[in-house]
C-alpha cells in the first residue's frame, strides 16, 4: 500500500521548526498543497513564502493555532477544509518534552505535554481518519521517540506521551491495514532541534555526537517509512542498534541499571 504523498494535501503539525519544518521542505516537491500547523505565524508564513517560490504548482497554508485549545483546533480544521479540501496525509509531529525527576516537575508544563503529545495527536487522528476511510485512501504519519520504546529517570511524563503514541499507532495500524490507510510511526533518539531548549537540561551533559541526527536526515526516514509502508522505524544506524540492544535486555536488569541513575538525576537537580 502507498500512501498519498504525490500531488496530495498533507498538514503538518509543529511545522515552525525542527523535525517539522524539514519535513515540509522534503515533501513540499511531492504535494499538492501543504498546510502548516503551529503557533509561530511569522515563522510558517515564511516557510510557506519560501516553498511556494521555489515549488512551481505547490499551494501552502498557514494556520497558526495553539494545539492545547480545543476551540481553535476545531476552527483550524473548518478552514483547512474550506480552503485546502481533504486531507490525504496527516503529519502529528508537534510535541515537547521535560527533563527532571517527576515528584519536582512543573505539574502546568507536564499537563500541557499530556494534552499536546497525547490529546492533540489522537484528536487530530479522531476528525482526518473517517474521511480517509471513506476516500479509501491516506496516511497518518505519527512522531513518536525511543522514549516510547524505553523507558528512562527523569522523562516519567514525557515517556508516559510516547508510549501512548506507540502503542496507540501500533494498534490504529491494525484497524486501519484493510481501509487503505497507511499508519506509521518513527522513534527517533536525539535530533538538533529547538526540542533541547524546551526539554531543559540541567545535567550539562549532551548525547553523544554519534547518535545525534539532523532535523533533515531524520524527516527523510520519516518520509521513507511512510512511503515503503513501514509500522516503526528508528532513524540512523547508531540508535537503531541501542534500540535492539536495549529490547534484547530484560527488563529487570534495565530497572537495576536505571536506578542510580535516577538517584544521580536527582542529585543534579537539587543542584541545579
Ligand atoms: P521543535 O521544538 O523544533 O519543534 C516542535 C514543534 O511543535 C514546533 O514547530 C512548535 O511550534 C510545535 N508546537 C509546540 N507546542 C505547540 C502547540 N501548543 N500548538 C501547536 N504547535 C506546537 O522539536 P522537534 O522538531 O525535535 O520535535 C518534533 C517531534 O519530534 C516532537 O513530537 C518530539 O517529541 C519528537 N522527538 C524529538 C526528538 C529530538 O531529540 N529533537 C527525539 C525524539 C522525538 P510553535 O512553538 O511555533 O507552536
Amino acid at each position: 500500500m502507498r500512501p498519498p504523498i504525490d500531488g496530495g494535501t498533507i498538514l503538518i503539525t509543529g511545522a515552525s521548526s525542527g523535525i517539522g519544518e524539514a519535513l515540509a521542505e522534503q515533501l513540499a516537491p511531492r504535494a499538492r498543497t501543504l498546510v502548516l500547523v503551529a503557533r509561530r505565524a511569522e515563522r510558517l508564513e515564511a516557510l510557506a513564502e519560501r516553498l511556494e517560490r521555489r515549488h512551481e504548482g505547490l499551494s501552502v497554508q498557514v494556520q497558526a493555532c495553539d494545539l492545547l485549545d480545543r476551540a481553535a483546533v476545531d476552527d483550524m480544521l473548518e478552514h483547512v477544509s474550506q480552503d485546502a479540501g481533504p486531507v490525504d496525509v496527516l503529519v502529528n509531529n508537534a510535541g515537547f518534552g521535560d527533563m527532571g525527576v517527576f515528584d519536582r516537575s512543573d505539574w502546568d508544563k507536564q499537563q500541557r505535554m499530556i494534552d499536546l503529545n497525547v490529546t492533540a495527536l489522537a484528536y487530530l487522528t479522531r476528525r482526518f481518519v473517517p474521511a480517509m476511510i471513506e476516500r479509501g485512501r491516506g496516511g497518518i504519519l505519527n512522531i513518536s521517540s525511543g522514549f516510547g520504546l524505553q523507558f528512562m529517570p527523569g522523562f516519567a511524563t514525557y515517556v508516559g506521551t510516547k508510549h501512548f503514541v506507540t502503542g496507540f499507532t501500533e494498534s490504529l495500524r491494525t484497524e486501519l491495514r484493510s481501509q487503505g490507510v497507511v499508519v506509521t510511526q518513527v522513534c527517533p533518539g536525539p535530533v538538533a532541534t529547538e526540542f533541547n531548549d524546551t526539554l531543559g537540561n540541567f545535567t550539562g551533559r549532551e548525547p553523544p555526537g554519534f547518535v545525534q541526527l539532523t532535523a533533515e536526515q531524520c524527516a527523510r526516514a520519516c518520509i521513507r517509512a511512510l512511503d515503503r509502508d513501514r509500522a516503526l522505524v528508528v532513524p540512523g544506524a547508531a540508535m537503531k542498534v541501542v534500540t535492539w540492544m536495549g529490547s534484547l535486555t530484560p527488563r529487570w536488569l534495565l530497572r537495576w541499571i536505571y536506578g542510580p541513575v535516577g538517584k544521580k538525576m536527582r542529585a543534579l537537580q537539587r543542584r541545579d
